[in-house]
């Protein structure tokens, strides 16, 4: 893709969000798309394969703070024709993946807009690439989201094509190294008192020509594939988490190192158990008099039972913690068992049942409700 594409491509539009959505709002308005348009739901249909690309392309910018930033800046000053003069005097096209790569590495963007216009020296255009990043989604069970997991992931994104291995020659042939720039992707132009040097127009930037192309990439090295990968998800990943993996993105061009994973995680609920944060949740019911004598209880956890012992005189709703007994911390450790008292009231008593209660209740030392209506009086 080219620079002059990211500048006249309007990515909020390919969202449908407005220029001014938080990152939540693109971020749900990418995975809808994304769902609907994903090529596993939508086998052989090659429109929306493209709106797919797209739609992942625009949220690649959106989606990454920095990203998006130097994008609105660009296009609020490139608005008005300002940028195709720009493009017309250098001619060269540019991966905007590259000027991003090299972006993210120096910084400012000064550098951004250097390499759009051309201009500035840029040894190294046709040096290694780092491969870009791409994003997939999971859903796990509550129990493998608690203790990790291996999950096979379908990805379906540009991988190095297996015909040239990714020279983008035709097999049997190769790249040969272009004349007009001796292989460095630039040339140098003298123009009054300046020097200046703009990527090779004969080679595109890359430093190399290819005479008979790949077949099956076409010559550009990549095609998409779809590959599924086995990924270890650690213990403790928690509802909407995007985990980092490290080096399996796309692969990186010349050399370059590949991009990374990104797995956004989905953690279904459990019948028994809730989650917050690394703590374990429980509702344990607890008749009255266990509560009001103390009493020792079985509560499951993760990994078999254990006792838990209720002190006399615990009030419905305590909550108490058994340590460790949570979910594991990634880093190490585990949460705890947050147990919480509920105690039922049973709705229907035999006999013997009702005649201990009244007993009970006239052995009361006093009215629970006696205070109630002096203090009201006196306005507390
Ligand atoms: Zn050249
Ligand atoms: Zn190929």
């Amino acid at each position: 893709m080219s620079t002059k594409d990211w500048l006249e491509k309007d990515y909020y539009a390919v969202l449908g969000v407005s220029k001014q959505s938080t990152a939540d709002e693109i971020k749900k308005a990418y995975r809808k798309l994304a769902r609907e348009l994903h090529p596993d739901a939508n086998p052989g249909n090659a429109r929306s394969e493209d709106r797919f690309k797209e739609v992942s392309e625009a949220y690649d910018v959106l989606s990454d703070e920095r990203k998006r930033r130097e994008y609105d800046e660009a296009r609020a000053l490139f608005s008005g024709g300002a940028f195709r003069r720009g493009t017309d005097t250098s001619g060269a096209p540019f991966d905007f993946s590259d000027v991003f790569a090299q972006n993210a590495q120096q910084g400012g963007l000064g550098d951004l807009f250097g390499a759009m216009f051309g201009n500035t020296a840029r040894p190294g255009t046709s040096g290694p690439r780092r491969g870009g990043d791409i994003e997939t989604e999971t859903t796990l069970d509550f129990v493998e989201a608690a203790q990790g997991v291996t999950v096979p992931l379908r990805l379906h994104a540009p991988g190095v094509c297996d015909t040239c291995h990714g020279s983008g020659a035709r097999p049997g042939t190769s790249p040969r190294t272009c004349a007009t720039c001796h292989g460095s992707g630039m040339v140098s132009h003298n123009q009054g008192a300046f020097s200046f040097s703009e990527p090779c127009r004969e080679c595109q930037g890359t430093g190399s020509l290819i005479d008979e192309k790949c077949p099956d990439c076409g010559g550009t090295g990549g095609v998409t594939k779809t590959r599924t990968l086995n990924v270890r998800i650690p213990a403790g990943v928690s509802d909407g988490q995007r985990i980092r993996i490290k080096g399996k993105g796309q692969p990186g061009q010349r050399g370059g190192p590949p991009g990374d994973l990104y797995v956004v995680v989905h953690v279904g609920g459990h019948r028994v158990f809730g989650r917050r944060g690394d703590h374990l949740t429980i509702t344990v019911p607890v008749t009255f008099p266990e509560a009001a004598l103390g009493t020792e209880i079985r509560v499951p956890t993760l990994d078999g039972a254990v006792t838990l012992k209720v002190p006399p005189g615990t009030p419905s709703g305590r909550t108490l913690r058994v340590r460790g007994k949570g979910v594991s911390r990634v880093g190490g450790g585990a949460g705890d068992l947050l147990v919480t008292i509920d105690i039922v009231i049973p709705d229907k008593l035999n006999d013997k049942a009702r005649q201990a209660l009244a007993d009970f209740s006239a052995a009361l030392p006093a009215d629970p409700r006696a205070h109630l209506e002096r203090e009201a009086s006196h306005g507390g």
